[in-house]
C-alpha cells in the first residue's frame, strides 16, 4: 500500500492558494493508520525516547499512537490560551505576523529524550520553536518525526542539527 494514495489535497483551503494535505482521509483507512504508525515507530523505538511531545492539533493523534507503542507519556504543545497550569510560550513567524505555542512547565523534566511529532513539516517555524520550548525546560530532542514533508519548502534546513523523519515526501506541489 502507498501511503501518499491516502492523502487527500484540498486546493485554496484555509486560503486561497495553498493546497492543503488532509490526512483524516489516512486515518479513517485502518491498513494505512497502522502502517503509518508501525513505520513511525520502527524509526525511533530505538533512541531510549521517554516522552513524545506531539503539537496541536494533528500531531496529537499519531503522536499519541506512538507514545503509547512506545510505553512513555504524550505532552501536548497547544495554541495560546488553551492549556490550564503554569506555561511557558514560543514565538515563530508566519508568512503574514506571527504565531506562538506553549507547553506546561512540569512537562518535561531533565534528562528525558522527546520524541517531537507532527503531522506535516512545510517551513519548520513551527517545530523550530517546538524544540526551543522542549530544551528550555532541559529536555533533549531524540527525533523528529512528520508524517508528511513539503520537501520544496526546504524546513529542513530550518532543523538543522536535528534528527528529522518523514513518512511522505512531496517534491513540488
Ligand atoms: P510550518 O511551521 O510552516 O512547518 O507549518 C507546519 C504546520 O502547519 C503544521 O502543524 C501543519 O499541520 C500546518 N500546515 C502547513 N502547511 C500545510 C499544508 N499544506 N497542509 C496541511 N497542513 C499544513
Amino acid at each position: 500500500m502507498n501511503l501518499k494514495d491516502t492523502i487527500r489535497d484540498v486546493k485554496d483551503f484555509p486560503k486561497k492558494g495553498i493546497i492543503f494535505k488532509d490526512i483524516t482521509t489516512l486515518l479513517k483507512d485502518p491498513k494505512a493508520i497502522s502502517i503509518a504508525v508501525e513505520e513511525l515507530y520502527k524509526l525511533v523505538k530505538d533512541k531510549k525516547i521517554t516522552k513524545v511531545v506531539g503539537i496541536e492539533s494533528r500531531g496529537f493523534i499519531l503522536g499519541a499512537a506512538l507514545a503509547l507503542k512506545l510505553g512513555v507519556g504524550f505532552i501536548p504543545i497547544r495554541k495560546p490560551g488553551k492549556l490550564p497550569a503554569e506555561r511557558i510560550a514560543e514565538s515563530y513567524s508566519l508568512e503574514y505576523g506571527t504565531d506562538s505555542i506553549e507547553i506546561h512547565k512540569d512537562a518535561i523534566e531533565q534528562g528525558d529524550v522527546v520524541l517531537l511529532h507532527d503531522d506535516l513539516l512545510a517551513t519548520g517555524g513551527t517545530m523550530k520553536a517546538a524544540c526551543n520550548l522542549v530544551e528550555r525546560l532541559s529536555g533533549k530532542v531524540g527525533q523528529i518525526s512528520f508524517l508528511i514533508e513539503l520537501s520544496f519548502l526546504k524546513g529542513r534546513e530550518n532543523l538543522n542539527g536535528y534528527d528529522v523523519h518523514s513518512l511522505i515526501q512531496y517534491d513540488s506541489e
